[in-house]
């Protein structure tokens, strides 16, 4: 069968499917780089398995407690080695990626210490953390007298030295670097930004402790920001590092020192990460790390035809398909709420789970607007899997990500692009 036959199963039409194969050939050179991104990444993964000496014991169940969990104990061994750290904390009782930073965050911080973010306001979940936003949280660091403050980008999303080097001030404890874009429309910052960035910070506060806020990041370059001075970097399993395959969990990789404190707020002090159970969690954890580098990089392939798609198509996208990646998302402008329901729905109908599905915006807890989101996928919620979201407001932007691999990535998209022509909100 031919591969026009197949996509008419899916009700796309000529005209789109053309597109399709038009984006293909003027991407195809975009491709490449981040094939060999993933080439080293995997090797690296298996490497770091290798050195820490897994076994087939390591994808044995504890319960309980949890003691001696080999299999738990010598994954984070493998995060230690992969991110370059001292320690990591990789665990299924970690629900995501929010709590994995709430873990952090008040592992790490004392009443009347300070957090500073030189790179913006944070993800919305995060703000109900800190306790600011519009509905700020019970029980946020705000109530234990940990204060925040943070410097605005430049208009041209470079980091602003003067309003950093005014807003680090003897309070501050805690620098708060979040890599990815998040639901905000600027641009991720690689990991030698972050790096520079870091070395300015430590200029003025050699003492201070920097997280990076690593979601979506995580496999996109060869090089991670605890390589390059973070002391820690934190994350969500069900995003990059699971692999698609691990069906919950959170990580922290960072020094002994952030990392143990982090863990005392998981279990408790003294037990740190001693105790756990993996209960059958850890085949797919290591599972999903062996597959994680892969997955990311079909992720960012399917971006990047999202990419030309959406500006051949006249809207604003970011990144541009030409341009470096450090992250999985791709945000595309629609200006409309019709455009913004259109596409989800297109996106949500490619699955291969819900297809049948139509998504409507609705109230999510952590966030101040209303969430739309699409996403048919085997673990809920899973955002490395084919997925779209956006918040219910100006200017309707929707945040496209993940497909376990390209095809699926691509068939969303013309999807997508199929159910905003049959809605009349595009014309071919
Ligand atoms: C996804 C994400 C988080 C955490 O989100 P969870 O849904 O709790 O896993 C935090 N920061 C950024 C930038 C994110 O993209």
């Amino acid at each position: 069968m031919k591969s026009e036959n197949i996509y008419k199963q899916f009700d796309i039409c000529d005209a789109v499917f053309k597109l399709g194969r038009e984006a293909e050939t003027e991407i195809k050179k975009y491709m490449e780089p981040i094939e060999e991104v993933s080439e080293i990444n995997e090797l690296k993964v298996i490497r770091a398995m290798q050195e820490s000496g897994i076994s087939s014991e390591c994808m044995l169940e504890t319960t309980g407690y949890g003691y001696n969990d080999i299999g738990r104990d010598k994954l984070e061994e493998v995060y230690a080695r992969i991110f370059g750290t001292e320690d990591s904390l990789v665990r299924s009782q970690v629900v995501c990626g929010t709590h994995a930073l709430t873990l952090a965050l008040f592992g790490n911080l004392f009443p009347g210490d300070e957090i500073f973010s030189p790179v913006g306001l944070p993800y919305d979940t995060i703000q109900s953390v800190i306790g600011i936003g519009k509905n700020p949280a019970r029980g946020s660091l705000k109530e234990y007298g940990i204060g925040f403050s943070y410097a605005d980008l430049l208009p041209h999303e470079d980091f602003d030295y003067e309003a950093i080097s005014k807003g680090i001030t003897k309070k501050t404890r805690l620098i708060s670097i979040q890599r990815s874009r998040g639901y905000a429309r600027r641009r991720s910052f690689s990991v030698d930004e972050i790096g520079r960035l870091i070395s300015f910070i430590r200029s003025l506060k050699k003492d201070a402790i920097i997280l990076v806020d690593n979601c979506y990041g995580e496999y996109t370059e060869t090089i991670e920001p605890t390589e390059v001075g973070a002391d820690m970097a934190v994350g969500s399993l069900i995003k990059n590092p699971g692999g698609g395959i691990a069906k919950v969990g959170g990580y922290i990789v960072g020094s002994s020192e952030c990392v143990g404190r982090a863990a005392s707020r998981l279990t408790a002090p003294g037990l740190e990460k001693e105790v756990g159970p993996s209960l059958g969690n850890n085949l797919s954890l290591y599972q999903g790390t062996f597959t994680a580098p892969k997955v990311t990089a079909e992720a960012m392939k399917g971006a990047v035809f999202a990419s030309w798609i959406y500006q051949y198509l006249g809207f604003d996208t970011s990144p541009g398909y030409t341009e470096k990646r450090h992250d999985i998302i791709e945000a595309i402008t629609l200006k409309s709420k019709e455009k913004l329901m259109s596409f989800c729905k297109g996106i949500q109908s490619a699955g291969a789970v819900d297809s049948f599905v139509t998504p409507v915006p609705s109230p999510m807890p952590g966030y101040d607007s209303e969430i739309i989101m699409a996403g048919g996928s085997f673990i809920s919620g899973s955002s490395i899997e084919l997925s779209s979201d956006g918040p219910f407001r100006e200017p309707y932007t929707v945040f496209f990500q993940g497909g376990l691999n390209y095809t699926h990535a691509k068939l969303g998209i013309l999807m997508s692009v199929q159910q905003l022509l049959n809605d009349g909100l595009i014309k071919l």
